[in-house]
């Protein structure tokens, strides 16, 4: 019997598997536009990724509807995701891969450039797709079935990573990485300050399991993300989990999914229409909702969001409501506000970039910018800004913010000009 609670690692030498101006830690809404922007800008980039497909929350948990192109309810007269997120959405359309409108008596849009409507369900199949296809074609490299561990720091900086995956513990060397885990993990192993560790005032959005039914009519009204005969549900809840903590987001797994079958049970008690409704799919991961708030230059505040604020280095907008924080969905009074570039760089570590969920926020700001519309905006400056500091040789936190900005608006990006 062994009582020890701590053991030891012997060091070792592993194989190095590369040197890249970028690597993205994560293949998610927000890092894959930050992969496909950065290598669209010249730098060699590199996309980990623990599953075996891009899409994050979006496919990994079967979140199948894009929000935050626009303001939900007027004014609305701006739509605050561009670029690579409109592209998206455009190529999905293309491919039919766009599901029924779920905002019934919300205003829609005609889904042309300049012209995307809030919201928009998606098949999560197609979507799977269309991510490796433009990661692909944007001339990224890939490795899946990859779980990022370690950073290699020197001093202050950050100079790599370190994977595991079947060939086994590996290092890769980059000028720059975006962490764009979702977890803010490459942030935390750097040692960067986070929000996060406690319940945040008891606020903290709760973790839910989602699941794809069949076999109920296609006209049904039921708030569920139907694309052609199938429906994703928002199902069981996980409670008050910490999803970084492994024994408790196994918990939470094991809670949800023991559920799943009574909650649809439940919900057929309530809609006639979904009698014959089967589960046809449950999802490789619990849908996290949020975990650590790396700290950064910036913090962006509920107070930010609401009264519309601009910033000099705005690189992104959103002008989603805020959902729960004050006890109803809150909505905007304007059209938008700016997210600055600050909120992407921690605080006390240099060669990071964060992108998506874990950036630099308060609890209602998140809640609002948390939306995979605006976070795809922030992963493709994120990776522009990237390729940037890349080039130049210089650190993320002193590249030209005229020139980023410059180069965001010329990609079709709306980080504010356009109101
Ligand atoms: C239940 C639920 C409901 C939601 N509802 C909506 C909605 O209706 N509309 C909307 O727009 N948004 C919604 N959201 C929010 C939105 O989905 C997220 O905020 C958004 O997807 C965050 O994107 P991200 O790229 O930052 O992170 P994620 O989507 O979490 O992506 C992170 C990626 O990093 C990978 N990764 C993580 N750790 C590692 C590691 N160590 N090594 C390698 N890879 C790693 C993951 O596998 C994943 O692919 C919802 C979220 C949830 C969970």
């Amino acid at each position: 019997m062994n009582n020890k609670r701590i053991y030891r690692e012997p060091s070792r030498e592993i194989q190095i598997y590369g040197n890249y101006d970028v690597i993205v830690v994560g293949g998610g809404c927000a890092g894959i536009a930050a992969a496909i922007a950065s290598s669209r800008n010249g730098a060699k980039t590199l996309i980990i990724e623990r599953f075996a497909f891009f899409g994050g929350a979006a496919t990994t948990s079967l979140m199948a509807k894009i929000n935050g192109f626009r303001n939900q309810v007027e004014p609305d007269n701006l739509q605050t995701t561009k670029g690579i997120g409109e592209e998206i959405i455009l190529r999905l359309k293309e491919i039919d891969g766009i599901g029924k409108n779920i905002y019934k008596k919300m205003k829609v849009y005609d889904g042309t450039k300049n012209s995307l409507s809030f919201s928009y369900v998606v098949d999560t199949e197609k979507l799977k797709y269309l991510l490796l296809k433009m990661v692909k074609e944007a001339g990224v490299n890939i490795l899946f079935h990859t779980y990022f561990s370690d950073v290699i720091k020197e001093d202050n900086r950050v100079q790599g990573i370190i994977f595991e995956n079947k060939s086994g513990r590996q290092a890769a060397f980059t000028k720059v990485v975006i962490d764009a885990s979702g977890d803010g993990d490459v942030a935390f192993k750097a040692g960067a300050d986070y929000v996060g560790k406690t319940n945040l005032e008891n606020k903290k959005l709760q973790d839910t399991l989602m699941y794809k039914v069949s076999g109920h009519p296609r006209e049904i009204d039921y708030f569920g993300c139907q694309y052609e005969d199938t429906m994703v549900i928002w199902g069981p809840k996980a409670g008050a989990i910490d999803a970084v903590k492994a024994e408790e987001l196994t918990e939470g797994e094991i809670n949800t999914r023991l559920a799943v079958y009574e909650h649809l049970e439940e919900q057929k008690k309530n809609c006639e229409d979904l009698r014959n409704a089967k589960i046809i799919e449950t999802p490789a991961l619990l849908g996290i909702k949020q975990t650590r708030f790396i700290e950064g230059l910036y913090t962006i505040t509920g107070e930010d969001v609401l009264s519309g604020k601009k910033f000099e280095d705005s690189i992104a907008m959103s002008s989603k409501p805020i959902i729960e924080y004050y006890g109803y969905r809150r909505y905007l009074e304007h059209d938008g506000y700016d997210i600055p570039y600050r909120c992407l760089l921690p605080k006390n570590v240099d060669g990071i970039i964060t992108a998506g969920r874990c950036i630099s926020s308060d609890q209602p700001a998140f809640e609002s910018w948390r939306s995979m519309a605006p976070c795809m905006s922030i992963g493709e400056a994120a990776g522009t800004a990237a390729a940037l500091s890349a080039k130049a040789g210089i650190e993320p936190k002193n590249i030209n913010i005229k020139l980023l900005q410059h180069k965001l608006i010329e990609q079709g990006a709306e980080i504010g000009q356009g109101r």
